[in-house]
């Protein structure tokens, strides 16, 4: 399966809402599969579809370490996810493989618990704390066209605005 170039953060499919998707589809599964390969190219944790180009409800992960005792799988993809409850609220340094080099401090829930299906179409249900809870928030959000800089509050977005202008700057450069 095809390793995917990363939709620019200027694209406004990254803003759309992503459709709900058939878990066990072949559709799904080759949407996975490329999803896993590209997140494997990348230094993230985790990749949504519409990353890619691909405006379904699914995301896959890899948290780079082993699974915490008790804890959420540390690698896993999830369809249709939704979030049923959140706890908590934990101030974190996070980015986005769509905004390349963009660290900004923002809030988070501090534990999460979302529901969704595999790849077989079973339901499944993950309960974790920390950076498990973070990539949740961060990927549905994706799938709700919502992005990093849209987490800030009105006063530190205003306070990096400049530190933002000058990222752009340095991204517009590249080739
Ligand atoms: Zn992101």
């Amino acid at each position: 399966m095809p390793v995917r170039s990363l939709v620019a953060y200027r694209e406004n499919s990254l803003r759309a809402i992503a459709r709900s998707a058939e878990p066990a589809s072949r559709e799904v599964r080759e949407a996975a599969e490329d999803l896993r390969d590209t997140l494997a190219t990348q230094r993230g944790v985790a990749m949504a579809a519409p990353q890619i180009g691909i405006p379904l409800r699914l995301f896959v992960w890899d948290l780079k370490r082993p699974r915490d005792p008790g804890g959420p799988p540390a690698r896993g993809v999830l369809v249709n996810p939704e979030i049923l409850e959140r706890t908590g609220s934990v101030p974190v340094v996070e980015g986005c493989l769509s905004f390349p080099g963009l660290d900004l401090s923002i809030r988070r829930p501090e534990r999460v618990t979302v529901a969704g299906f595999d790849l077989r179409g079973s339901r499944v249900v993950y309960t974790g704390s920390g950076l498990f809870a973070r990539m949740v928030e961060h990927e549905v959000d994706h799938l709700e066209g919502i992005l990093l800089p849209d987490r800030q509050p009105p006063l530190s977005r205003l306070l990096s605005l400049w530190r933002r202008r000058r990222w752009e700057k340095r991204w517009e450069k590249l080739p």
